[in-house]
C-alpha cells in the first residue's frame, strides 16, 4: 500500500488515525527519558511530521543511531494530538524501519544553511533543502496554473518541434543538431556538407515555437505551445538560461490590444492560483528570500498594468536624471536596469512597453504607419525586468517579404510561413513567457540557475 503524504496528515489526519510514512529525515533528538523525536520530510510540503519512537518500539534498538539526518525510513503508527507547539498533530510510532543511511560524516546537507552557490553543485540533493522543495512545488503549481488558464479559455495545447530548420528570432543564437562526425571533418579540413548531415541541411535547437504556432492558430484558433527552448547566448546574467521553458500563445483575430489584454490577465490568474495553492510555501519565501514578494505579488494581482509607448518610456528614462551603465537613445533596446528602473522606481508596478522601433525587433512583428515603429509589447516586472515579449504579427504578404529581406532573410526559406499570408491571411498576435523569469517573480530568488531544477549555463551542464 501507498504510505500516506505527509502534507494530507497534517491538513486532516485525525488524532487516533492508524498510518504509515515514508520519507526522509530531517533532524533527531534523543531524550533522556528513552525516546527520540523524529522530524520527518517526504517533500509532499513544507512542514515536517514530528515522530515520537518510544524505546520499546520494534527496531528502536537496532536501528535509531543509524536515523541520521537524510536517511530514508518507514514509520507506523497512530496519530495523536501534540502537546508541542507549532503542529496540530505527530505521529506515535510502533514500528521504524530504516530504509537507507546517510552517513553524517558525509551527508553534504547538514543543518546548517548553505549558500545557494553551493546547493547549485549539488543539484542532487538540492530539492531536499525546504527552500527548493518549495521552489520545485511553485514551479508546479505556475505549470498547473498556466494549462488551466489557457483550457478554460478553450486554447488547444500544441507540442512544436524541438528540433528545426528556421530560425525564429533570427538572432543567431542557436545550437546546433549535428551527426556529422566534427573530429574527423576537423582533420580533413574540408568544407562541411551538410547534405551529409542528417536532416539533409543545417538544423538546430528551436528558439522559440512561435513559427509553427501561427500555423495552427491560423487553422484552428487560439492555442498555446508550452515546452523547452534553447539559446546559446553566452549572457552570464541572473536572467538567462541556455535551456528555458517557454509558453506562447498564439490567437487569430488578436490585434495588439487584446494581446496585451490577455498578457496581463495570464500573469494576474497564475499569481492567484499559486497564492492559492501554495500559501506555507509562498509565506516561507516572504519570510527567507524576499521580504516584498507577497507585496509585490498583490499589487501585480491588483493594479492594471501600465501601458505605455517605447517612445514615451525613452523620455521618462532621459529625463530621469539617473545614471545608467548603458545608454539610454531612442532605437536601443532596453537593458534589465532601465526596465527596473521604469517598474520599481518610476511606476511601482508593471509596465507594457508597445510600438518598438522595428530596427531591434524581428522580420514577424507588423510595421506601424509610421515606418518606424513595429506592434510589438513587452512585459516588466519589477525585480525581473522583461518577463513577456509578444507583439501583433504582418500578416500583410507584401510588407512581410519585404521586412525579411531587409533582415536579411531569404523569403524562399520562409515559403510556408508566407503560405499563411497567401491563403486566408488574417490579423493575429501572440506573446512568450519565460517559464524561469515567472518563477523568478513569484517565489522571489535572484538568480533564474534556481529556478530550474538543472540550470544549463555557458560551460555548466551538470546532471
Ligand atoms: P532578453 O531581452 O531578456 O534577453 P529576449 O527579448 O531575447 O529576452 P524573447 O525572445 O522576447 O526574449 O523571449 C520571450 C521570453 O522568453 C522573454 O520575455 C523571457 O521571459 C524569456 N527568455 C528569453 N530568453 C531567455 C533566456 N535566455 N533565459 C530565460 N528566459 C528567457
Ligand atoms: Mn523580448
Amino acid at each position: 500500500m501507498a504510505p500516506a503524504r505527509i502534507t494530507r496528515l497534517l491538513k486532516e489526519g485525525q488524532s487516533g488515525d492508524q498510518v504509515e510514512v515514508r520519507g526522509w529525515v530531517r533532524t533527531r533528538r534523543d531524550s533522556k527519558q528513552g525516546f527520540s523525536f523524529i522530524e520527518l520530510n517526504d517533500g509532499s510540503c513544507m512542514a515536517n511530521l514530528q515522530v515520537v519512537v518510544d524505546a520499546n518500539v520494534e527496531g528502536y534498538e537496532s536501528t535509531i543511531k543509524d536515523v541520521s539526518t537524510g536517511a530514508s525510513v518507514a514509520v507506523t503508527g497512530k496519530l495523536n494530538e501534540s502537546p508541542g507547539k507549532g503542529q496540530r498533530i505527530e505521529l506515535h510510532a510502533d514500528s521504524l524501519k530504516l530504509l537507507g543511511t546517510a552517513d553524517a560524516q558525509n551527508y553534504p546537507l547538514q543543518k546548517k544553511r548553505h549558500s545557494f552557490e553551493f546547493l547549485r553543485e549539488i543539484a542532487h540533493l538540492r530539492p531536499r533543502t525546504n527552500t527548493f522543495g518549495a521552489i520545485a512545488r511553485v514551479r508546479n503549481a505556475i505549470s498547473s496554473a498556466i494549462h488551466n488558464f489557457f483550457q478554460e479559455r478553450g486554447f488547444l495545447y500544441i507540442q512544436t518541434p524541438i528540433i528545426t530548420t528556421s530560425d525564429c528570432e533570427g538572432a543567431g543564437e542557436l545550437f546546433q543538431v549535428t551527426t556529422l562526425d566534427l573530429v574527423r571533418l576537423a582533420k580533413l579540413q574540408t568544407e562541411i556538407d551538410f547534405t551529409q548531415d542528417f536532416f539533409g541541411k543545417p538544423a538546430s535547437l528551436t528558439v522559440s515555437g512561435q513559427l509553427e504556432a501561427e500555423i495552427y492558430a491560423t487553422s484552428v484558433g487560439d492555442c498555446y505551445t508550452f515546452g523547452p527552448t534553447f539559446r546559446a547566448e553566452n549572457s552570464n546574467t541572473t536572467r538567462h538560461l541556455a535551456e528555458f521553458w517557454m509558453v506562447e500563445p498564439e490567437m487569430p483575430f488578436y490585434e495588439l490590444n487584446d494581446n496585451m489584454a490577455l498578457a496581463e490577465e495570464f500573469i494576474r490568474y497564475v499569481i492567484r492560483q499559486v497564492l492559492e495553492t501554495c500559501p506555507e510555501d509562498m509565506e516561507f519565501f516572504n519570510l527567507r528570500i524576499d521580504k516584498t514578494v507577497l507585496e509585490t505579488l498583490n499589487n501585480i494581482t491588483e493594479n492594471d498594468f501600465i501601458r505605455l509607448p517605447y517612445t514615451e518610456a525613452i523620455t521618462i528614462l532621459e529625463g530621469s536624471g539617473q545614471e545608467f551603465e548603458y545608454p539610454v537613445e531612442w532605437g536601443r533596446d532596453l537593458q534589465s536596469e532601465h526596465e527596473r528602473f521604469l517598474t520599481e522606481t518610476h511606476f511601482k508596478q508593471p509596465v507594457i512597453l508597445y510600438d518598438y522601433p522595428r530596427t531591434i525587433k524581428p522580420f514577424y512583428m507588423r510595421c506601424n504607419d509610421d515606418d518606424k515603429t513595429v506592434r510589438a509589447m513587452d512585459v516588466l516586472v519589477p525585480r525581473v525586468g522583461e518577463i513577456i515579449g509578444g507583439s501583433q504579427r504582418e500578416e500583410r504578404l507584401d510588407v512581410l517579404t519585404d521586412r525579411m529581406t531587409e533582415c536579411q532573410l531569404d523569403p524562399d526559406d520562409y515559403w510556408w510561413y508566407l503560405d499563411l499570408r497567401r491563403y486566408g491571411t488574417v490579423p493575429h498576435s501572440g506573446f512568450g513567457l519565460g517559464l524561469e523569469r515567472l518563477v523568478q517573480l513569484v517565489t522571489g530568488m535572484t538568480n533564474i540557475r534556481d529556478c530550474i531544477p538543472f540550470p544549463r549555463t555557458p560551460k555548466n551542464a551538470e546532471f
